[in-house]
């Protein structure tokens, strides 16, 4: 530490991204990014909560997401269908160039996933995450286990493709009817549960990929009880 450095520069030289910190106090007291510590006082960091109401307290956010909502680096794709598998709003573009992420992640007030760290010192961005693993099923695992989000756990209610909300058919129904030409037959035959993309419009059924999607879900379900 030296004289008159923030204690957003002191907690970035230890590596942290300020974007990941939701609470400073110093000498319990809480405080902004731009206040200067001095030597002998007590810091505490604390990261995002999303299952502990600090809104009294927190001078570091307008608001605490209550709902986590994401939007993910042009790397992270597999990882944003697994968060949608789970039922979390990921926005993904393949195209985006970091300037584009951090704008849309502070528009819609999400938060950035990435695996850049020169990204989450951008000053635009509000909020973000560090993601370390490389490997997309234990990437999933890090973001449920570091930001608790297991009681959200909402698995086949989005659209994997887009992220749009899933609305379940009524099998035989007018609007069954009105997408039934799009089912193989092979699949028509002795499946009875579909579901259609209110964005997109993609439909979607239990099909042979399923095992592997529920055993992800399994896995997931599995650490919230440890
Ligand atoms: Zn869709």
């Amino acid at each position: 530490m030296y004289p008159g450095q923030s204690v957003k520069d002191l907690i970035e030289s230890l590596n942290v991204p300020h974007v990941e910190v939701d609470l400073i106090l110093i000498n319990g007291v809480s405080v902004d990014f731009s206040f200067q510590p001095a030597p002998g006082d007590y810091i505490s960091v604390y990261p995002v909560f999303e299952s502990l109401n600090i809104e009294n307290v927190t001078r570091l956010r307008p608001l605490p997401l209550r709902v986590p909502a994401f939007a993910l680096d042009v790397h992270l794709g597999k990882l944003a269908r697994y968060l949608r598998l789970l039922g979390f709003r990921a926005a993904y573009r393949k195209n985006w160039d970091d300037a584009e992420l951090v704008a849309y992640g502070v528009a819609n007030s999400l938060i950035v996933l990435t695996r850049d760290r020169g990204l989450l010192k951008r000053k635009l961005l509000k909020r973000g995450m560090f993601v370390f693993s490389t490997d997309p099923e234990e990437q999933l695992r890090e973001i449920c286990r570091r930001l608790d989000l297991y009681s959200m756990v909402n698995p086949y209610t989005r659209c994997l493709s887009c992220g749009g909300k899933l609305r379940d058919l009524v099998y035989g129904s007018g609007e069954f009817l009105s997408v039934q030409e799009r089912i193989p037959p092979g699949v028509l035959s002795w499946c009875r549960e579909y579901s259609l993309c209110t964005v997109c419009g993609k439909l979607f059924w239990k099909g042979s990929h399923i095992k592997h999607l529920d055993r992800i879900i399994r896995t997931i379900q599995d650490e919230c009880l440890l």
